[in-house]
């Protein structure tokens, strides 16, 4: 990579939605700090497009075996357990999977699954239109049903997290009283999958709903970290900033420099830019500041469709929603 300009507001998530509102671009000069936010994670991104890959292969195989139930159950554990395992053993020894970056790969990773179910789902139940409403389902659900959906925003990895414990319930109820009735527990499962996918897709339609699913996580991210120094789990917040990038390469110095007001232009300057929020975090218990940057590819998209007019954007909710 080339040299980078590298340039931060200090500012909350509050106060970027008011200038999303005003329609002002974040303007590169007010502060300078050394940061790297881009549309990709700055560690690991490699490790999500590994294992969308390989999620994409898992779900077009699902697809290829003409989604019956056994079959499309087998195949949805099959891949929840391999997300699992993924990051196990090939995400865990690069990066603590209860640090800043770790969690963001795994997250990322979630959301890979949560699109990819969501697509592989909806054709199951367009194949599979009646639900097998029978002794099995009635005894998944009893059980199911007193697992509490997160309050608020639904994100990937509550789907993920979601689905593997009605997976493993399923599992257990196919090992004993459910083997009578292996259909009605597989499709239940399934179609219960289908909710949370339906739930996960209504949380991230437009580019302005993913933003405020990404605002979401990063409060999710608090909770989840723990120091590494003293094992504590959950950072307090000290500091947020919204950082921009400007991409100063041979291909881009000439695009960002440009005065042209035009909309090919506009869009060009864009494409040479990135946007992170760059956090500090402290812990509570012994004091470590932990720094890390969250991407936000939609954040750019919003702030690019402001500048050409291509599309109008519910400010008003974005701001009540943050
Ligand atoms: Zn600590």
């Amino acid at each position: 990579m080339g040299t980078m300009k590298v340039a931060t507001i200090r500012t909350t998530a509050r106060v970027v939605a008011i200038a999303l509102a005003a329609g002002f671009m974040l303007l590169p000069w007010l502060s300078v700090d050394a940061v790297d936010p881009g549309d990709h994670l700055p560690n690991g991104q490699d490790l999500v497009d590994w294992a969308t890959v390989e999620i994409d292969q898992r779900v077009e195989e699902i697809g290829l075996s003409g989604l019956d139930i056994a079959a499309t159950y087998t195949g949805v554990r099959d891949l929840l357990g391999w997300v699992e395992d993924f990051n196990r053993s090939q995400v865990a020894p690069r990066y603590r999977l209860d640090g800043p970056f770790g969690i963001l790969i795994t997250d990322g990773i979630a959301d890979t699954l949560s699109t990819r179910l969501s697509t592989l789902l909806s054709e199951f139940v367009r194949v599979n239109q009646d639900e097998k409403l029978t002794m099995g389902r009635q005894m998944l659900e009893l059980i199911v049903t007193r697992f509490p959906i997160p309050p608020g925003t639904f994100l990937g990895f509550h789907l993920q997290h979601l689905s593997w414990l009605y997976g493993l319930q399923s599992d257990s109820l196919l090992a004993a009283e459910g083997a009578a009735d292996p259909a009605g527990v597989q499709d239940g499962f399934l179609r219960r999958v289908w909710d949370l996918c339906q739930l996960y897709t209504q949380f991230h339609e437009t580019p302005g709903d993913r933003y405020l699913c990404r605002i979401q996580q990063e409060n999710w991210l608090l909770h989840r970290i723990v120091c590494e120094e003293c094992g504590y789990r959950g950072m307090d917040f000290q500091n947020q900033m919204t950082g921009l990038r400007e991409d100063t390469t041979a291909a881009c110095r000439e695009v960002i420099r440009s005065q042209d007001t035009g909309r090919e232009a506009i869009l060009k300057r864009f494409a040479c830019r990135n946007w992170g929020h760059i956090f500090d975090v402290k812990c509570p218990e012994c004091g470590k500041i932990i720094h890390f940057t969250v991407p936000l590819p939609d954040y750019k998209i919003l702030q690019r469709r402001i500048a050409v007019g291509e599309d109008s954007i519910d400010i008003n909710r974005l701001i009540k929603e943050i």
